[in-house]
């Protein structure tokens, strides 16, 4: 505890001869001509501090220092340490009073408002720090710091309206493509309007993200969703598909949708024909398992266990063999076949075995992985990483 506050002993030597001269200059030795030029003021400081009062020895410091471009950078650093060590009321107190005295430097006087905002933002006061930070959003220098924080901020508090406005602001700033941070924001902005009931402003939203990012999926499905509720099949079913032109890692998050669709729609017929182009252009075990359960509604359970049975030849997945093995359970029931009906019982067993608590979603970006999808990770918080997994046991 003493370490940190007796730093302050090198803010009057740094004032009064530079930093590193000032740190020869805390020598009980060389200490005569400091003492001269520091007066009585500064030993009740330090009285403070051995008396382990660092709060009073902070107001002597503070009343007693001059601040100026020498002393600045170290009030900075000292605030910073405050900062840090959670202590975030004295790093306020040191910040503040070095805006107020920075007077017409404006380097100084932002480099500590910067500070003064950083403590806000640990201190909880998100409104006293948004404040800050758009002061200094429109002063060359800081703008990107600045924004970034304000965008932390806006996401913190769910304003996504802000938000845009913040991304917007950056992009012109660092000449970045942030269209797709954009989208992702008026999608959440959709889905608290559908919330709250405003369906019709909720589409707008996720039309607005669309324009942002032609390849949000998010929007896609959105769009999808909300005219579906509305009735409109077919214009549901068009934005479910353009899914596979978007990002094709997502057709496993598209295919119940589309199943949906058709099946509401009245066109049960043309399902097939869609899930097997889109097996053959990008595979995946959701795709084939769709396939299996419209075969096995057209052409019965024989068939779907052939037409499995043959894809998982060429590629092994735990989920396809679990439905395999479900398809010739069903097969058997109430025939004359004790053995096999064991044996498939314990493969059943197996594969549910392997599949429980399983992730279905990882992020590609830090590896989190999730049972249900997010469209931005909860660990590294980056956008669109988090998507279904491949492999044996995934898609
Ligand atoms: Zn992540």
């Amino acid at each position: 505890m003493i370490g940190l506050d007796l730093l302050w002993l090198l803010l009057p030597v740094a004032a009064a001869s530079g930093w590193l001269v000032g740190r020869r200059a805390v020598e009980p030795r060389e200490a005569p001509p400091a003492r001269g030029r520091l007066g009585s003021d500064y030993y009740r400081g330090i009285n403070y501090l051995l008396n382990e009062q660092p709060d009073k020895a902070i107001e002597v410091f503070i009343e007693l220092l001059e601040v100026d471009s020498e002393t600045a950078q170290t009030h900075i650093a000292l605030g910073n340490l405050y900062r840090r060590r959670g202590e975030v009321d004295r790093a306020i107190r040191i910040h503040q009073n070095l805006v107020s005295r920075a007077g017409d430097r404006s380097g100084e006087r932002h480099d500590a408002l910067l500070e003064l905002a950083q403590d806000y933002l640990s201190a909880g006061l998100l409104d006293r720090a948004e404040n800050l930070f758009l002061e200094l959003s429109e002063i060359s220098g800081y703008e990107v710091q600045a924004l970034r924080q304000l965008i932390d901020i806006y996401e913190q508090e769910r304003d996504w309206e802000k938000a845009v406005r913040s991304v917007r602001q950056l992009e012109r700033v660092t000449g970045n493509q942030l269209g797709v941070v954009i989208a992702h924001y008026q999608c959440e902005e959709a889905q608290r309007l559908r919330a709250a009931g405003d369906a019709g402003a909720a589409l707008a939203q996720a039309r607005a993200a669309l324009a942002s990012h032609r390849g949000s999926v998010r929007a896609s499905l959105l769009e999808g969703e909300l005219l579906q509720a509305s009735g409109d099949i077919d214009g549901a079913l068009d934005a479910f598909r353009r899914v596979e032109t978007q990002d094709p890692d997502y057709i496993p998050v598209a295919v119940p949708r589309i199943e949906e669709c058709f099946r509401l729609g009245g066109r049960r017929g043309e399902l097939g024909a869609v899930l097997e182009r889109l097996a053959e252009a990008h595979g995946g075990v959701t795709v084939l398992l769709a396939r299996a359960k419209v075969v096995a509604e057209a052409e019965g359970a024989r068939a779907a266990v052939d037409m499995l049975a043959a894809a998982l030849r060429s590629r092994s997945s735990v989920r396809g063999l679990d439905r395999l093995v479900e398809l010739e359970r069903q097969l058997l029931r109430g025939g004359r076949e004790p053995r096999e009906a064991a044996h498939l019982e314990i493969l059943s067993t197996l594969t549910r075995e392997l599949l429980r608590d399983r992730p279905v979603y990882q992020c590609s970006h830090c590896g989190f992985p999730a049972r249900s999808l997010h469209w931005q990770c909860p660990s590294c918080k980056h956008w669109n990483t988090v998507k279904p997994i491949r492999g044996v046991d995934g898609e």
